[in-house]
């Protein structure tokens, strides 16, 4: 799977709506501290289905919402959407919106679906919001220090079997 686009709205530093393509090849952020360059890599955790508010760098999931400078109000939502390929070139677009005291909603190509669907289909491709190919500020440290379980849990989500797990935790529920 390839991430192909990423567009922005209210979320953290980018109030307004921000449309970037993603080329083939290396992508670089650069920018002087404090710009957004962690809140952009942290939008893509979020758009794939990251739900805890610490890992985002917030106290509760609503603080990723445009909170407001001395000179622009606060946004009532945020809103971010991912669009990806398959290696079989198939396209997929996958929508995240939290709104102030709403929660949050996903859409997978427009569609209305569950947190948990989102999770899957990003599981299978091994790109989670957990995935170990995505690396955010202080976390080799945590990669280092994981108990073997946790790293388990990290080798397996490389080797694209994560979504299995989460499909028979699903089955035993029932
Ligand atoms: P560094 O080079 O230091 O790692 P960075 O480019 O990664 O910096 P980020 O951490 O992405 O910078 O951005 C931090 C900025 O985002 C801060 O100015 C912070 O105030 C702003 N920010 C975070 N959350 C929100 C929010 N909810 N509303 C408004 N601004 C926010
Ligand atoms: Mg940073």
């Amino acid at each position: 799977m390839r991430f192909r686009r990423l567009r922005l709205s209210g979320f953290k530093s980018f109030v307004e709506p921000a449309d970037l393509l993603i080329e083939p090849g290396l992508t670089g952020v650069v920018g002087p501290n404090g710009c957004g360059k962690s809140n952009l890599l942290e939008a893509i955790r979020w758009v794939m289905g990251e739900s805890s508010a610490k890992s985002m760098r917030g106290a509760g999931m609503e603080d990723v919402i445009f909170a407001g400078t001395a000179t622009r109000p606060a946004r009532s939502f945020a809103e971010v959407v991912l669009s990806t390929e398959t290696d079989a070139g198939q396209e997929m677009e996958v929508t995240r919106r939290i709104e102030r005291g709403a929660g949050s909603a996903y859409r997978l190509n427009g569609r209305d679906v569950r947190a948990k669907d989102v999770s899957l289909v990003f599981a299978d491709a091994a790109t989670g919001a957990h995935s170990p190919a995505l690396v955010s500020q202080g976390r080799i440290a945590a990669v280092i220090a994981a108990k073997p379980t946790e790293r388990r849990q990290m080798l397996e989500e490389a080797a694209g079997i994560a979504g299995l797990h989460v499909r028979r935790k699903d089955a035993e529920q029932k």
